[in-house]
């Protein structure tokens, strides 16, 4: 029996599968490329909606045909066409920056969901060709049009020459994309902690300084509460003398 085996109920998908939860399994077939393409905020949440039952297992133009078919056998459904309304499946491409047009203001860095980029405020940019998933979300961002994605082509083709040497091929190229997947999966967690870390930190300093503010302005009413008190000891102490 498949260990795979699922169960559709109204409220998504019940995992029989042992070890990692259905959410975890869905997202290890899915190619971490964090397009948003699938009308989802990366490929966790995509995971978790095909889990749920929220959307079809054929929203993911960079898994291709191949990625819904994984996911239907994973799933124990029925495969669907790749539904072309999410994108095209195009093949493997890195972004290429210009270095004479590019003006160093960061906005790429900023948009790149693996950081896959390297620079700093008005200095040229470039992007590191392996952390590069070819998402495109650099281009729209790039205020002077100078990012250009490239097609890579594959290490080797597999061509058939027997069975043998053809699995292990096709072997060797699925560990090498199950590798490339986890590296950028890794690469886009490491990234959104950071964002999320320098958020707390922001919120952290923005309350110890209204803290401090509150303390400045609690000493200083404290402060023109004494100066006030002296004053009208003095005033006092000069009206008793005007009466004597
Ligand atoms: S790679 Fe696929 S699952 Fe991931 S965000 Fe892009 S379309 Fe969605
Ligand atoms: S460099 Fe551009 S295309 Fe490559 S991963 Fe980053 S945002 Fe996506
Ligand atoms: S968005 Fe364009 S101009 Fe700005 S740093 Fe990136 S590549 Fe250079």
């Amino acid at each position: 029996m498949n260990e795979n085996f699922l169960i559709l109920t109204g409220m998504g998908y019940t995992s029989k599968a042992k070890g990692s939860p259905l959410v975890d399994q869905i997202d290890a077939i899915l190619p971490q490329t964090q397009c948003n393409q699938c009308d989802f905020q990366g490929c966790r949440p995509y995971a978790e909606a095909i889990a749920n039952g929220d959307a079809e297992i054929n929203q993911c133009p960079p898994g291709g045909q191949e990625g819904a078919d994984a996911l239907a056998e994973l799933l124990g459904v029925e495969t669907l066409l790749l539904n072309e309304e999410h994108g095209e499946t195009k093949p493997k491409r890195i972004a290429l920056v210009d270095e004479k047009v590019c003006i160093g203001c960061t906005l790429c860095i900023k948009a790149c969901p693996v950081d896959a980029f390297v620079g700093s405020s008005k200095v040229m940019t470039q992007v590191i060709a392996e952390e590069c998933t070819g998402c495109d979300l650099c281009l729209p961002v790039c205020p002077v049009d100078c990012i250009d994605m490239v097609e890579v082509k594959p290490a080797k083709e597999i061509l058939f020459i027997n069975y043998l040497q053809f699995y292990e091929e096709l072997y060797e190229k699925q560990t090498h994309e199950k590798k490339q997947r986890t590296i950028a999966k890794r690469r886009f967690e490491f990234r959104e902690m950071r964002i999320e870390r320098n958020k707390q930190e922001r919120t952290d300093l923005l309350e110890a300084r209204v803290i401090a503010l509150k303390e400045k302005m609690a000493k200083d009413k404290t402060q023109k509460e004494k100066i006030e008190a002296a004053m009208n000891r003095v005033n006092t102490s000069k009206a008793d003398d005007e009466v004597k």
